[in-house]
């Protein structure tokens, strides 16, 4: 996985960003409302090269990849540029590639910005469609049967909003550019890269428009505070920007899966559109709203990203008709030409090193995971098996991401990742190992070198276990408001109070535990972390059975005496060590790989032959599995990014508690989608499909609450990803 842009790339999207600022301006944008292009603009854009970039170097191109158009369309999105720039720049490709005097004459008048040319996204042969930026267009290239051929549009369409193709348009006035089948495949290929380019175009103008209605709800000043920091305002911006960026991830997985000729690619290229098309309405929308009654007004800019939204939404058709076709490719073997996206620079596939490490921790979890094993297989702690565990930890499997001055391997994310699907593949939880992790990373960096001595070592040979005591019954979200006490009684601490949800504490060596150790003054202040060895007398723990069938612990401390070497960071600075804890809980990205089994259990389901015809014949379960799939597929990209993030030292704070909250909201959602499919069915347990995807859905549910719920990790994206203020105190 690497999704850095070359140094080519990146001096094309700023000289793009650069040009688009200076050329396409709110003013240029309403001036050429009529047509929809701004002929300055768009001479300017030929002479930057636009429409050369997918063409073949040998033809007089630039012989850009598929990718680097989408970085132009990106930009070009974002600034509500008015040109038919995906358009042309697959029109151009198209024509590029035919060996015909008709087509070359053509493609100088495109290139000399002589004529507009686009494409008819659907057969003629089905009759009048509307063309896409067709208003300003003076002419349409599209398959009639089977023959590609060239539209002139009929002059008393001047001055109209669209060019809706009428019969004696396509009667009369049609050229034929070539037929067979190199042609076809040509263009219907093109009509894929359209949508990739246009889905990358609508992307960044809903992100855009995000922005800018964040920008608006910093100043706007209502209740005496900026509507910003009312969650009402905030949370529904923060769920957009999410879909939004997954739905930008997504097309660059989408682009990755065509230049690799993945199997799947065409779906990717449907799926990626109706993602892109949900996502973007919904945040021109929200961000419509965000301005209260101005948003309306045409004064200001914000209406200009809905009505530019829906023209290019709808220029497809009803996106719900790609969902289907999305469906029959991923279930029905159904396929496409797609283009040749070129040298794209940025990979989801595995490294080197990342495959290395799965390919060892495949072969351990071969030799080593018994049958006995798989059938205690359970996403909780009950299926610990402390055996297995240290022979993980011993393999160097468990700790490989501590840095080495820790005792780890020092290796990357990619790697741990890579290593986490095998994990998933034989269905093994890592519910202790998450938690031991984040207590033997705080040990590691914060704790008295004592400590570290007797805590470090015992971890990493999988000997010890550590719980997250952080929770109390009265201060979860608000988990600064913790009561349970540390008092100094000379060397040593009194520690006093109780904690919920210490989940894995009935097996745990060390709970890690936020205490109070001076009262009085901000709720911040006076917190001390330490690490409480479970076996001090005082500690003491009660079971809790939640729904989704797990066991967590109430933990009890009742007057321990710990020595101060278990202090973990400045007497009551356990704030920055929450910092850093917190942060690598929330900056967890293997969540959603519980969402491999649900699938493979949902087409299990579908296929199944039980009552007659097998669900999958049916278009809208196909169409509603494809919903799913495509949440799965963006989860994916929005962890791609995470741990290629975390490798490559780009850090962002918005990313990890949006990849969370998005990874374990899709899940509920996906997982209860196929569940109103089973109906009834659902509700059967044990090992029948959709019992599991039930037991997944309830499982899922708690993943949206541990490790910080949805609701707060939605104001922490507002507050990082747009710069909203806080909503909490
Ligand atoms: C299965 C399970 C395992 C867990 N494991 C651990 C563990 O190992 N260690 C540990 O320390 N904790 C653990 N937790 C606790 C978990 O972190 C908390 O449940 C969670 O942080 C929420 O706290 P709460 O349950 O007290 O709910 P509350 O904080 O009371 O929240 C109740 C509701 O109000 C919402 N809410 C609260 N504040 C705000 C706000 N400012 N804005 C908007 N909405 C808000 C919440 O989102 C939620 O919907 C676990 C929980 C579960 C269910």
């Amino acid at each position: 996985m690497d999704l850095s842009l070359t140094e080519e790339q990146l001096l094309l999207q700023d000289s793009f960003r650069k040009f688009f600022l200076k050329e396409s301006t709110p003013e240029r944008v309403r001036a050429a409302a009529q047509d929809g292009v701004d002929r300055t603009l768009w001479l300017a854009l030929i002479e930057m090269g636009a429409l050369h970039i997918r063409i073949p170097e040998s033809a007089g191109g630039i012989g850009g990849s598929l990718f680097d158009a989408a970085l132009i369309c990106e930009e070009a999105g974002k600034r509500l540029a008015s040109a038919p720039l995906a358009e042309a720049i697959v029109v151009a490709q198209v024509l590029a590639s035919l060996d015909s005097e008709v087509a070359a004459k053509r493609l100088e008048a495109v290139l000399s910005g002589e004529q507009i040319i686009v494409p008819a996204l659907h057969p003629l042969e089905r009759g009048g469609q509307i063309m896409p930026a067709g208003a300003a267009a003076t002419a349409a290239i599209g398959l009639h049967d089977g023959e590609l051929i060239l539209i002139e549009r009929a002059s008393d369409n001047e001055g109209r909003q669209h060019w809706r193709l009428s019969q004696e348009e396509l009667r009369d006035r049609r050229t034929l550019l070539a037929s067979g089948e190199g042609a076809q495949t040509a263009f219907l290929a093109a009509v894929e890269e359209w949508k990739l380019l246009s889905s990358a175009m609508l992307g960044s103008l809903a992100h855009e428009a995000l922005e800018q209605a964040a920008a608006y709800a910093r100043e706007r000043i209502q209740f005496g505070r900026p509507i910003g920091s009312f969650q009402g305002v905030a949370h529904p911006l923060a769920d957009a920007v999410t879909d939004v960026e997954a739905g930008q991830l997504l097309v660059r997985r989408a682009i990755w899966a065509v230049s690799s000729r993945r199997p799947d690619a065409a779906a990717f290229v449907s799926m990626s559109w109706w993602w892109q098309t949900q996502a973007a309405a919904t945040a021109v929308r929200r961000a419509v709203r965000a301005f209260g009654g101005y948003g309306l007004s045409v004064e200001y800019d914000i209406h200009l990203f809905n009505l530019r939204a829906n023209q290019l939404i709808l220029a497809n058709g009803d996106p719900y008709r790609e969902l289907e076709i999305a469906g029959e490719r991923l279930f029905k073997g159904a396929t496409g030409p797609l283009p040749d996206a070129g040298e794209i620079g940025i990979t989801f596939d595995l490294d080197e090193k990342s495959a290395a490490f799965k390919d060892k921790t495949r072969a351990f979890f071969k030799a080593n995971y018994t049958p006995e094993m798989a059938t205690k297989a359970h996403h909780s702690t009950a299926s610990h098996d402390a055996d297995f565990h240290r022979k993980m930890a011993e393999e160097g499997l468990l700790f490989a991401n501590w840095p080495v001055e820790y005792g780890g391997e020092g290796r990357g994310s990619r790697e741990m990742y890579a290593s986490s699907e095998i994990y998933e593949e034989f269905n093994y939880t890592t519910h202790v190992l998450g938690t031991t992790t984040v207590v033997g990373q705080m040990v590691a960096q914060f704790a008295t070198a004592e400590a570290r001595a007797e805590i470090v070592p015992r971890i990493l040979a999988g000997t010890a276990l550590c719980s997250l005591g952080f929770s109390e019954p009265g201060s979860g979200s608000d988990v600064f408001s913790a009561q349970t006490s540390a008092t100094r009684d000379g060397d040593d601490w009194i520690v006093r109070g109780q904690k919920m949800f210490t989940t894995g504490a009935h097996l745990a060596d060390y709970v890690i535990l936020l205490t109070r150790t001076r009262s009085g003054g901000a709720k911040h202040e006076g917190l001390t972390l330490f690490v409480v060895p479970t076996a001090l007398p005082g500690f003491s723990y009660q079971p809790v059975h939640t729904y989704q069938d797990e066991k967590t612990t109430i933990t009890y401390y009742d007057e321990i005496r710990l020595p101060d070497r278990y202090r973990l960071g400045e007497v009551d600075r356990g704030i920055d060590v929450m910092g850093a804890a917190l942060s690598l809980e929330h900056g967890s990205g293997s969540l959603y790989l519980g969402q491999v089994r649900m699938l493979e259990n949902a087409l299990l389901w579908a296929h199944s032959t039980e009552y007659g015809e097998a669900p999958i014949e049916r278009s809208s379960v196909r169409a509603r599995l494809a919903i799913v799939r495509t949440r799965f597929e963006a989860a994916a990209a929005m962890v791609a990014r995470l741990v290629w993030a975390d490798d490559a030292g780009r850090h962002n704070r918005a990313w990890g508690p949006m990849t969370k909250m998005f990874i374990t909201e899709t899940y509920v959602k996906s997982a209860w989608e196929i569940m109103e499919m089973g109906g009834p069915d659902a509700m059967e347990r044990g090992t029948h499909p959709l019992g599991m995807v039930e037991l997944g859905h309830r499982r899922a549910y708690a993943t949206t609450i541990y490790g910080g719920t949805s609701e707060i990790h939605r104001s922490i994206v507002a507050e990082k990803a747009l710069g909203l203020p806080k909503s909490r105190s």
